[in-house]
């Protein structure tokens, strides 16, 4: 995913953030934000601690990217997009809530792969209304982990 390419900005940009939405937190006992059936600490969480290693398939960066989105660790996803399309930070839009990730397709992308596209329907909730982003993704290995290159929003 990238940056709030498709998602409207209504607020003022010097609006300050109201206190009901500040950013989402996730226990390592809370389910996790991209979907499987796990504790977000055994799932991505591990990977955003850097305590599971990294992701093993372009799908499982995928989802570990999303709940990174979902809990706003920046440096997780600065680490692992690939430094030739890395942006200098990532802005959160606080107004912007993720709520669920279906994973549609997948090619490539396994342990025995350099590269792999993800096609995904990640759903949120901006400023009350809910949303959908729609995009294939791709990812390459870089220095042996799976990191996101780009992506298209596909409709
Ligand atoms: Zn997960």
């Amino acid at each position: 995913m990238s940056r709030r390419k498709t998602r409207p900005r209504t607020a003022p940009r010097t609006a300050p953030a109201p206190a009901a939405l500040a950013a989402p937190s996730a226990t390592p006992d809370s389910p996790c934000p991209c979907g499987l059936d796990a504790a977000y600490g055994a799932c991505c969480g591990r990977f955003h601690a850097g305590t599971g290693g990294t992701a093993p398939t372009a799908e499982l960066l995928m989802r570990s990217r999303y709940s990174a989105f979902a809990v706003r660790d920046e440096s997780y996803l600065l680490r692992t997009w690939a430094p030739e399309t890395r942006p200098d930070e990532v802005g959160f839009d606080p107004g912007l809530r993720w709520t669920g990730l279906e994973i549609e397709a997948t090619t490539e992308g396994t342990a025995f792969h350099r590269h792999g596209t993800v096609t995904f329907t990640a759903r949120y909730v901006h400023d009350g209304e809910p949303g959908a982003l729609r995009e294939r993704s791709r990812f390459a290995r870089h220095e042996g982990a799976w990191v996101y290159v780009d992506g298209d929003v596909t409709e």
